[in-house]
């Protein structure tokens, strides 16, 4: 299947030679929903302005649903919608006119029941006449939400979507990104909450000064946060792990070179012991072992540690 979003080697440098992404990769599928996790000043924002066309990259090809963004704009656009960090409404108008004129901005024909549902989903149904600039922070980032969705988008960007807002839009915001996931909608959110990332999404990239780091499963992610990894170098490569042992929670590297052992810092029994017994067992010598350096767990300290 061909990724809904598909980002290559892209960079950006800012004027006065910042360069805020690094040979950035990326392949996002239909349906999923994608959590790009980092400290603030990681380039989360850089990235999706970037696919939004709202910054120019430096060098790289971003494809949305197969369109180049800057030499098909027309077309990628019209399938993305973007719910900036940065909160921008018309002040003067009413919610129904602000959601209503978004629509049109898009070339799409007017469609109030379609409005009224997105209003009501959003709890904003009563507010419809009140204008803009009455409303509280939460709502005013509601309506954006509703604009965004107002244009039927099938690639939605959320850019720190919980900043800031109280835990009721919070819980509220993660039943609305499942609802759209449910209709097929691909959503690809930012957050700086390795919480938020794991209750929404089903796949997440952890980007440091931009650089991605890593982008997993988000199953996979979990399961081996707060797990510790051996890495066993093997005398002599394997084509796969012997039989006896695949029981273990071993991996073999890609190469064949080396068995990776992820194990629970927080168990009293790492199994280690065993391990090697049966290593030792199956004759598969090693030359070295270590603790991997770049586990998980390792990543998220550091994540956090370079956010204050
Ligand atoms: P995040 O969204 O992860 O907090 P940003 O993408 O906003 O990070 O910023 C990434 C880095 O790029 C930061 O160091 C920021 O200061 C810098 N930056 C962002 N916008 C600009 C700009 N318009 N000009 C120069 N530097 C910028
Ligand atoms: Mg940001």
């Amino acid at each position: 299947m061909q990724p809904i979003l598909s980002v290559s080697h892209l960079d950006k440098i800012y004027p006065e030679n910042f360069q805020a992404l690094y040979d950035i990769n990326l392949e996002i599928n239909k349906g999923e929903v994608f959590a790009l996790l980092g400290p603030n000043g990681s380039g989360k924002t850089t990235l999706i302005n970037c696919i939004c066309g709202i910054n120019n990259p430096t060098r790289g090809t971003i494809l949305c649903n197969g369109f180049n963004i800057v030499s098909e704009y027309k077309q990628a656009r019209a399938s993305i919608a973007l719910v900036p960090q940065e909160l921008c409404t018309d002040a003067y108008e009413t919610v129904w006119a602000t959601v209503n004129f978004s629509r049109g901005l898009f070339g799409k024909p007017p469609n109030p029941e379609l409005i009224e549902k997105i209003l009501r989903d959003l709890s904003l149904w009563e507010k419809k006449d009140a204008r803009t600039m009455t409303l509280s922070g939460g709502m005013k980032r509601r309506v954006m939400i509703a604009k965004a969705l107002s244009h039927e988008p099938q690639v939605l960007f959320l850019d720190e979507p919980t900043a800031g807002v109280d835990v009721e839009l919070r819980r509220g915001m993660w039943d609305m990104v499942g609802e759209l996931k449910s209709r097929g909608v691909t959503v690809i959110l930012t957050t700086h909450y390795i919480e938020e990332a794991e209750i929404m999404a089903d796949k997440i990239a952890i980007i440091r000064q931009g650089k991605i780091l890593l982008v997993k499963d988000k199953s996979q992610l979990m399961q081996q946060l707060g797990k510790k990894q051996l890495k066993l170098l093997l005398q002599h490569p394997l084509t796969e792990i012997p039989l006896a042992l695949s029981k273990q929670p071993l991996e073999l590297t890609g190469d064949g070179r080396a068995l990776i052992y992820t194990f629970d810092t927080q168990h009293g029994n790492t199994g280690i012991a065993q391990l090697m017994r049966q290593l030792d067992e199956q004759g598969v010598d090693f030359k070295d072992l270590h603790s991997n350096e770049s586990s998980l767990e390792d990543i998220f300290v550091d994540l956090i540690r370079s956010k204050s």
